[in-house]
């Protein structure tokens, strides 16, 4: 039987971890408010998620769909020259196998209804040339800070005044052209490819014009809340016909799960094996004593940049878990070489994992400290725990993010464009001993306003639940035009 009025989502994120994990969360909150959910991955993540993943337990409301990227199959897509060369092949190859799926959508006559709307990753807005080819509308969700998207708006304003670009000189000089952040951002905390040599660079170009894009959509989602980022949030606000700020999305997940008993666990490896045994490590060590360290799921290392931080943290002598995916250092040295050259040939203190169940971790009540890339994710995921973080930003938003943990939220030292190992055992001590009670009250306060927003009566909450009902008019509308048509 035709179920009429239930909305039918298509949710598209970029193909890339950071990115993949809160689109799931989204469609499973939105699966929880009796929506359809259709999830798009390109073919290569599809399989790397059924082999990490168990989504069929996990998500059994949920239609996964998968399209081809337009790489070869021997292509290694590993990860950050990938990303690059997706972000120029998208249109191109990827275009068109998304007209493909959303006219085998709009063909399927059961058990979904025709798509209601689309939610599309914000660095994906090609997708709504097709979207609207089908007369289906556009939500976007950019996955980055309200800071940083903020920042983003303002990357044509700061080549007309001749900020950017610029490279590895002057890094102090003070940003003063993007208004609401003037006494906070320095060249040095500009997103990473402002670095360059001239204003045609291509990555530049392409996020402005992928930043422009976003004002096409219907609305804005974006997994931040009022309570920590409602200066900026408001800011946008004057783009956007409506903007939905309804994050931390993993808290939000949490609380609709456990509310309704479902047993979809907090965190899951999506494109890497989890290693659990982590957790018991970290049941054996004293409260608050150990530094996680991580930096997510793209960023490559050099084997001098691992071997300074490897020597900074034996030297701050306090325990760490560190995750070194495989793909983590560019080159031929594994972590085995690089440890032989320190002084021992072995972690006393540490442990290292190739993939950790991050929420868990951060969430475990051994974990003190955590030295980040300040991705996104990571930054809320920390926010949400309640954890200080030392942030070692490299590329794109992390940049922003690092700044606002350590100058506006004040949960954390920046250590960024360094990376020397005297400078991370002073900023572990610091973080972990000198500094503990001040950092640590302020990541409660902060942990504590990012809760509020996903109670009932909080602003994420509240936000969810408009862009509940607007997705729901469209469609009803839908349903009106089928009716009379
Ligand atoms: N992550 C994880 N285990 C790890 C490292 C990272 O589960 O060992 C998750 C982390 O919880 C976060 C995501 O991967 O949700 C990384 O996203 P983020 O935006 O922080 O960084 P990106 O990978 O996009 O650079």
């Amino acid at each position: 039987m035709e179920k009429t009025g239930v909305p039918h989502v298509i949710f598209l994120p970029f193909p890339a971890q950071g990115h993949i994990k809160p689109m799931l969360n989204l469609a499973e909150i939105l699966s929880h408010a009796g929506f359809q959910a259709t999830f798009v991955n390109t073919e290569h993540n599809h399989h790397r998620i059924l082999h990490n993943t168990d989504i069929h337990d996990r998500f059994p409301k949920f239609q996964f769909k998968s399209i081809p990227d337009g790489f070869p199959s021997d292509h290694l897509r590993s990860d950050l020259l990938y990303i690059r060369d997706f972000f120029r092949s998208c249109r191109v190859a990827f275009k068109p196998a998304l007209r493909e799926l959303l006219i085998s959508l709009k063909e399927e006559k059961e058990p979904c209804q025709p798509p209601t709307c689309m939610i599309a990753d914000g660095i994906m807005c090609f997708a709504i040339d097709v979207a609207e080819e089908f007369e289906i509308s556009t939500i976007f969700f950019r996955t980055f800070s309200a800071h940083c998207l903020w920042t983003y708006f303002h990357l044509s304003k700061l080549i007309e005044e001749g900020e950017v670009p610029f490279q590895d000189e002057n890094l102090d000089k003070p940003i003063l052209c993007i208004p609401g952040l003037e006494n906070v951002l320095r060249r040095r905390d500009l997103p990473g490819f402002c670095r360059t040599e001239n204003a045609d660079d291509p990555i530049l170009q392409f996020f402005i014009k992928e930043t422009s894009a976003l004002t096409r959509g219907t609305g804005l989602i974006l997994n931040t809340m009022n309570e920590i980022e409602g200066l900026m949030i408001t800011r946008l606000g004057s783009f956007f016909n409506k903007v939905y700020a309804i994050g931390p999305l993993h808290a939000l997940k949490s609380r609709i799960n456990e509310n309704s008993s479902s047993s979809s666990t907090s965190s899951d490896g999506i494109l890497w094996k989890e290693d659990k045994k982590c957790l018991k490590w970290l049941d054996s060590k004293p409260s608050r004593s150990v530094l996680y360290v991580s930096f997510g799921s793209l960023i490559n290392l050099s084997g001098e940049q691992i071997l300074e931080l490897l020597h900074g943290l034996v030297n701050s002598e306090k325990s760490f878990l560190w995750v070194i995916r495989p793909d983590l250092i560019v080159g031929d040295a594994t972590i085995g070489d690089i440890l032989k050259e320190q002084e021992t040939g072995r972690l006393e203190r540490g442990l290292i994992v190739s993939w950790a169940p991050q929420e868990e971790v951060l969430l475990h009540p051994a974990i003190g400290g955590f030295l980040t890339h300040s991705g996104w994710n990571s930054t809320l995921e920390s926010i949400v725990a309640g954890v200080p973080m030392i942030c070692w930003p490299q590329m794109a938003d992390q940049q922003v993010n690092s700044r606002c943990v350590s100058e506006i939220w004040k949960i954390g030292f920046d250590m960024k464009d360094t990376c020397d190992r005297s400078i991370v055992e002073k900023l572990v001590r610091e973080l972990m001993d000198n500094n503990r009670e001040e950092m640590m009250e302020s990541a409660n306060k902060l942990a504590r306003l990012a809760r509020d927003s996903i109670e009932e009566d909080g602003s994420s909450c509240i936000n969810l639940e408009k862009l509940i009902q607007d997705i729901k008019s469209m469609s009803s509308s839908l349903t009106q035009v089928h009716i009379s048509g």
